[in-house]
């Protein structure tokens, strides 16, 4: 596969890359960039400048986004929005939203030095805590554009006791003023972000960059199931009430639930337990357990979810325990762009790309909640052994540029028709 010479700048988006993951950097290569804390006000600051040298006009918004905008020949018309985020996790790598944030901008910059004017707006997004670590709850920056937020969230509190609200008014905004920075119905036509794949099927493929069809939604729920403790050397087993028992029969039969249909890409996780009084002569009294269910499709993912209940139910029933489920988030899966994904094939056949794998993302992204307002699309970048949140997540430099190339020729596409 030969791709044609790039119109982009591959050795300045390198470089941009190289100088913003100095910021939150630990050990070699991993990069701790906690939303709104020290470290993402001077990436925020550093991605501002970049901008500003690329003759955007930039601000700062009361969710803490950064926004750089192009102007248009209908200033009115309603924008074309490129983004996607720069915090990242604890313990989280270099690429995972980086590539996005400065892929777009590189494509942007490209587009005005080229002398190309665009029919609409195109602004260029890094939006404010799509990762969700420090408040257990992400893409706040999306959902807060589009008005999603929920009953309050700015409330919450990171692990050192400072709420959401504190820590936006030490970044800087205004978090009375969160109104202001939503975008009116209508006026974002479409959202396009390039993001690592975070999964092995592109490496696999041996093909630098895919396009994704869709993103699954995730459901989450919290488990508590109450039994009885006693004594692990005296009370029979017959008249027990384990709750770690029933936990262990509700994880296998997760495991075989959303694994009814055969290659569909429904994946069900009990990331997280915890069992008390967790001690090695006394019978588990109370589990609480997490599930993370995701799947492309709604109605299959909530014929799951009933069947799941069910089996809750019955597995408690069968073993004298009491149960609640709580669920904490539910996000409804999203198609991508037909329209844009077009442009997109024809693009990477013009780049020289013969193969361009079609995927779904299992993984959100603020393509998501920006799927409620408008089209969306998105590019994935093969990341090497699938890893991400992690400091050996990585992408070379060439499908970095491959993937910005066609984010930069699907931008114009749309932007000016030819
Ligand atoms: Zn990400």
């Amino acid at each position: 596969m030969v791709v044609k010479e790039l119109t982009i700048n591959q050795e300045r988006l390198q470089r941009h890359m190289d100088e913003l993951s100095e910021i939150g950097k630990f050990g070699e290569t991993g990069v701790c960039r906690l939303a709104l804390s020290k470290e993402y006000k001077m990436g925020i600051e550093l991605v501002k400048q970049w901008m500003e040298e690329a003759g955007l006009q930039t601000r700062v918004d009361h969710f803490g986004n950064l926004i750089g905008r192009l102007e248009g020949k209908n200033p009115n018309a309603p924008v074309l929005m490129i983004g996607s985020h720069i915090d990242s996790q604890p313990t989280g790598g270099r690429f995972d939203g980086p590539i996005g944030v400065l892929g777009g901008l590189e494509a942007v910059q490209t587009i005005n030095e080229q002398n190309i004017i665009p029919d609409m707006p195109i602004e260029v997004i890094s939006f404010c805590d799509e990762e969700g670590f420090r408040f257990n709850k992400g893409l706040f920056g999306s959902r807060g554009i589009t008005g999603q937020l929920e009953e309050g969230e700015l409330e919450k509190k990171d692990r050192d006791g400072v709420t959401r609200r504190e820590a936006l008014i030490e970044f800087g905004a205004n978090p009375d003023e969160l109104a202001s920075s939503e975008y009116p119905r209508g006026s974002i036509d479409s959202y396009i972000e390039m993001h690592i794949e975070q999964g092995p099927v592109l490496e696999a493929a041996d093909v630098p960059v895919g396009i994704v069809t869709g993103i699954s939604g995730p459901l989450w729920l919290t488990v508590e199931l109450t039994g009885a403790a006693g004594h692990a050397g005296t009370v029979p087993m017959k008249v027990r009430q384990d709750a770690l028992v029933g936990a262990a029969k509700i994880i296998s039969g997760l495991n075989q639930i959303v694994q009814q249909e055969e290659d569909a890409p429904t994946v069900g996780t009990i990331g997280n337990l915890t069992v008390e009084p967790n001690a090695r002569a006394i019978i588990p009294e109370k589990v609480t357990f997490t599930i993370d269910l995701r799947d492309i499709d709604i109605d299959r993912r909530n014929r799951y979810e009933a069947q799941l209940r069910k089996y809750i139910e019955e597995t408690a029933h069968e073993n004298g325990l009491q149960f609640t489920i709580t669920e904490d988030t539910t996000i409804i899966p999203e198609s991508c762009s037909e329209e844009i994904l077009q442009v997109m094939r024809t693009e990477s056949k013009a780049m020289g790309l013969d193969v361009i794998p079609e995927l779904t993302s299992g993984a959100f992204h603020d393509a998501l909640p920006m799927a409620q307002v408008s089209n969306i699309a998105m590019i994935f970048v093969q990341s090497k052994d699938g890893i991400s949140h992690d400091p050996r997540e990585f992408s070379t430099s060439e499908d970095i540029a491959v993937g910005t190339e066609l984010l930069y020729r699907t931008v114009v596409k749309m932007g000016t028709g030819v």
